[in-house]
């Protein structure tokens, strides 16, 4: 089932080929967890879309409220416990130009599928390598094209890793598809909310579990050595959660194992699961 604009369709031979989403990445997404059957952090998802599709100058074909109903029409029709929403927007059909067009025509295209929540990740941890960010500087912008973060995510994948962890100067961003955290003597940090990074929804759900639970966290660069040396490295994203990293580039974190810090706010965001 396939939500098409506003209409439910099975169709998935709808997309047109001079779809500006097809051709030039020209459009947003989102991807949106469902825990049994009940959608997580959607409002704050919603909200991200617009920022996004702000940034590119497409206005929204239908409000958000609209799209709401929609979507949760959507989960419930697909009877699915635990799985994920991928929501995205394109500029629409238009001749191939790379001006954006006078009259643009969006298309909205939405589907669920099953996800299984990554308990053996989550508690086992995984491991990652360092690689150079090579994306653009709008990296803040939930947008289509994702070529950068598809050849970093496919070198970790060769060497064996979950993720890419990235660097800018020697600066930590994010990783190719996770925000990036460190613990070093209990406290916590992770990169600023800026141009270079993806303003998780599920990184933003840990900066608020870590001030409603006296934990000391700051949005503060670290460099690559940092986190080498960091007691434990975590990583976050709506389909991953918190998964502890324990080794990058083949150097032990810490002592090799899921840090408490990392546990107990793995704790604390499965309560908070829990309570949808
Ligand atoms: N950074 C990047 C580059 C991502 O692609 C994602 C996942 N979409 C994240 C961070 C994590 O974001 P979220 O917690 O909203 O899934």
């Amino acid at each position: 089932m396939i939500l098409y604009n506003e209409k439910f369709v099975t169709d998935d031979t709808i997309i047109q080929i001079e779809d500006r989403g097809y051709q030039f990445g020209d459009g947003v997404y989102e991807v949106i967890r469902i825990y049994n059957g009940k959608c997580f952090e959607l409002d704050n998802h919603l909200e991200r879309m617009v920022s996004s599709a702000r940034k590119i100058k497409l206005s929204l074909p239908y409000s958000i409220f609209e799209i709401k109903k929609n979507l949760m029409e959507l989960v419930n029709k697909e009877e699915i416990l635990d799985g994920k929403i991928y929501i995205q927007i394109t500029r629409g059909k238009s001749v191939r130009k790379h001006h954006l067009p006078k009259e643009p025509s969006p298309i909205l295209i939405a589907y669920v599928e099953e996800l299984p929540r990554p308990f053996k990740k989550i508690q086992n941890g995984v491991n990652a390598i360092l690689s150079e960010d090579i994306r653009w500087t709008r990296c803040d912008i939930k947008s289509l094209n994702l070529l950068g973060n598809v050849l970093l995510k496919q070198e970790a994948k060769d060497n064996n890793c979950e993720e890419a962890i990235l660097h800018r100067n020697k600066i930590i961003t994010e990783g190719s598809s996770t925000n990036v955290f460190i613990v070093k003597n209990s406290k916590i940090q992770t990169h600023p909310e800026n141009n270079f990074i993806l303003n998780g929804i599920t990184r933003q759900k840990i900066i608020n579990i870590a001030h409603n639970n006296n934990f000391i966290i700051s949005e503060e660069a670290f460099t690559i050595e940092e986190l080498l040396n960091a007691d434990e490295v975590f990583i976050t994203s709506t389909t991953l959660e918190l998964i502890p990293i324990i080794k990058v580039d083949n150097k032990v974190i810490g002592n090799g194992f899921p840090g408490t810090t990392t546990q107990k706010f793995q704790n604390i965001f499965n309560e908070e699961i829990s309570k949808i």
